[in-house]
């Protein structure tokens, strides 16, 4: 009812978030908290978006059951979740190895098998698998990496919050149309951890 309020319109989208238990996706300490419209911390010092946020990237990212998904910032997994349940597959890249396997294991414990997940830097996209129709990159970086770009499809929609690591970032919408020819439209203003380059390194 409160995302409705705030404007998700989409009924898919407002079903989907309704079929993924948020709370298996958070740490015990938090997991009371599981329903309320905020974000909350996961491990590795990442957090877990606001409903509200994954129910807005995902509604702008235009969800077609017939294509493929490409998440950069698989995190707990929640948004991967979401996802499954609009796309026939998800791609969804991680690059602390520990946030990875525990998002595969709730993965199988929730019967999700339309997600396809690995650990690397999901600054490169995923090349095997490009080009996308839909790109969601669920941490900020300082500039559209340029991999990612050239891995979205003619008609294709990227959505990803774009700025500095503890400034102003805002959720641009990058579009490609029938020729490749781009275009960019400024969402709303946000607060992400950062996009990084590189695998994590964990102790
Ligand atoms: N979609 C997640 C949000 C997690 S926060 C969820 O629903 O929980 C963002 C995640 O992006 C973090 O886990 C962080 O480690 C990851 N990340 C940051 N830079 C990355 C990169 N270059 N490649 C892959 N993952 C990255």
């Amino acid at each position: 009812m409160e995302l409705r309020r705030l404007g998700i319109t989409d009924t898919e989208v407002l079903s989907a978030l309704e079929r993924v238990p948020r709370e298996a996706f958070i740490p015990r300490p938090f997991r009371e908290h599981a329903y309320e419209n905020s974000a909350l911390p996961i491990n590795n010092g990442q957090t877990i978006s606001q409903p509200y946020i994954v129910a807005y990237m995902t509604q702008m990212l235009e969800p077609n059951q017939r294509h493929k998904v490409l998440e950069v910032g698989t995190g707990s997994g929640y948004q991967a979740a979401v996802l499954s349940k609009l796309f026939r597959r998800v791609y969804s890249i991680e690059r602390y190895r520990s946030l990875h396997l525990e998002a595969m294991q709730l993965f199988e414990k929730l019967k999700i098998t339309n997600i396809t997940s690995k650990l690397g830097d999901g600054y490169k996209g995923w090349e095997e698998q490009a080009p996308f129709k839909h790109i969601i990159v669920t941490a900020a970086a300082e500039d559209v990496p340029g991999a990612l770009v050239d891995q979205l499809d003619d008609n294709g929609i990227m959505i990803i919050p774009v700025g500095p690591e503890s400034g102003d970032q805002t959720i641009l919408k990058i579009t490609k149309d029938h020729h490749g020819m781009m275009a960019e439209e400024e969402l709303i203003p946000v607060r992400f951890v950062p996009l990084l380059q590189g695998l994590a390194v964990e102790s």
